[in-house]
């Protein structure tokens, strides 16, 4: 099999004009999208595709959801920034919806995901210090080895994969990595008084899908709150239903001390992204220590509010959880030889790829485009499989079968 395809004189032209002048900070998949529904998208070209990215996981809702894209619309006409130097008359609405939602007293809103992985950061480092009563300038923020927050260069300190730190150094001090999935090893950590909080991915998206074991969860929150350290769960990915429950740390019943969410907090329209957490932790940070010039502005609050609600009104939570299943459990079927497993939770899956040639994740790839199905490999031989959490029954046996019929011409 080639591991490039000839792609068309049209979708040739787009990919030149961003080679020529954007950045090659991205090595994408050779389609050019040019419009968006539900689950589908479509090329340039007018070609069909059933998107198992969904915008890695920001397209939750599928693709110009009528609503968010209605509430957008409405809200853009109006006002869309205030900046938070004045009030808006939607700010307020939308932070009681989103903290009852997720019952917790208080929301920071940000935009992007990696800025929300900061501001947990900062608040956990000063409710270290003026509640906890660490010592100034030594807290320490544990984390887990093939963790995936986000690319700033406080973010990527603590990262451990090279390609994302080499050449970005000096980094910051103020971090204990340890392995992911091992509980005894986070309760070593915890015998540093300095010890502030534990920010963890509850399933490692970037990773490769990694679920951790059942009861994990649990013992993160047993430990934080034996040793009084602060249990920040990033759900920017896993979060809003694309695990099957709302987010993923309700498969234990365990309430996070920060909350951090995005992506699909917008349902893929603009940045929105939120923390959030109880006063006591919130509360520290005070007029002009933190901000953002777009968090919280009108427009984000318009379509973040419509997000969240057709979370609930179309049921996603209840249809990622029996399409995952289907999903898994169909593939299994398939017995494919170059399938080393499948795994995931909901419609947060990836399958990993067993062949001599390493580059046979990205052909596959290239093999189910060709085919009407568009997925990115990670790490080489993984490759997530996360439609939007509207596919239905029908969709996810066309899809299994577009995966058949590309993994036998693996060969
Ligand atoms: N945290 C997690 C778990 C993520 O998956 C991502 C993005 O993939 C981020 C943080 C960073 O989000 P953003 O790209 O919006 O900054």
């Amino acid at each position: 099999m080639l591991s490039t395809t000839i792609q068309s004189a049209n979708t040739q032209q787009y990919i030149d004009l961003e080679e020529k002048h954007g950045a090659h900070n991205y090595h994408p998949l050779p389609v050019v999208l040019n419009r968006g529904e539900g689950v589908f998208v479509w090329d340039v070209d007018s070609k069909r595709y059933y998107d198992f990215l969904s915008g890695y996981s920001a397209v939750n809702q599928g693709h110009c959801h009528p609503k968010i894209i209605q509430a957008l619309i409405n809200q853009s006409t109006k006002l869309t920034l205030t900046s938070r130097a004045f009030h808006s008359d939607l700010l307020g609405e939308y932070e009681k919806t989103v903290t009852a939602y997720f019952g917790y007293d208080k929301v920071l809103p940000m935009n992007t995901g990696v800025e929300a992985v900061e501001t947990a950061l900062k608040l956990a480092r000063k409710w270290g210090y003026e509640v906890k009563g660490i010592t100034e300038n030594s807290a320490v923020i544990v984390v887990c080895e093939s963790n995936f927050h986000g690319r700033t260069t406080g973010v990527i300190t603590f990262s451990s994969d090279p390609s994302a730190k080499n050449n970005f150094g000096p980094f910051t001090p103020g971090y204990t990595t340890i392995p992911y999935n091992n509980l005894a090893a986070l309760e070593k950590s915890f015998q540093d008084k300095n010890v502030a909080a534990f920010l963890f991915e509850p399933i490692q998206g970037e990773a490769g899908v990694m679920v951790p074991d059942e009861g994990y969860l649990t013992g993160i929150k047993n430990l934080c709150t034996e040793y009084n350290v602060l249990m920040i769960a990033d759900e920017i990915q896993t979060g809003l239903a694309r695990t099957g429950k709302m987010l993923a740390c309700d498969y234990e019943n365990v309430r996070p001390d920060i909350l951090i969410l995005g992506k699909a907090l917008s349902g893929g329209v603009l940045p929105v992204s939120a923390v959030l957490c109880d006063d006591e932790i919130m509360m520290t940070i005070k007029p002009g220590e933190h901000g953002s010039t777009y968090g919280g502005n009108p427009l984000a609050c318009a379509v973040a509010i419509a997000a969240l609600q057709v979370l609930k009104e179309e049921n996603m939570v209840e249809n990622a959880a029996a399409m995952g299943e289907l999903l898994r459990s169909e593939i299994k079927k398939l017995n494919s030889p170059f399938i080393e497993l499948v795994r995931g939770k909901g419609l947060l899956n990836a399958i990993v790829i067993k062949h001599s040639n390493p580059e046979a994740a990205w052909d596959l790839c290239l093999t189910l485009k060709e085919n009407g199905l568009l997925a990115k490999p990670t790490h080489g031989d993984k490759i997530r499989f996360a439609p939007p959490l509207s596919i239905t029954k029908e969709q996810v046996m066309e899809c299994v079968g577009i995966i058949d019929k590309s993994l036998q011409s693996l060969g």
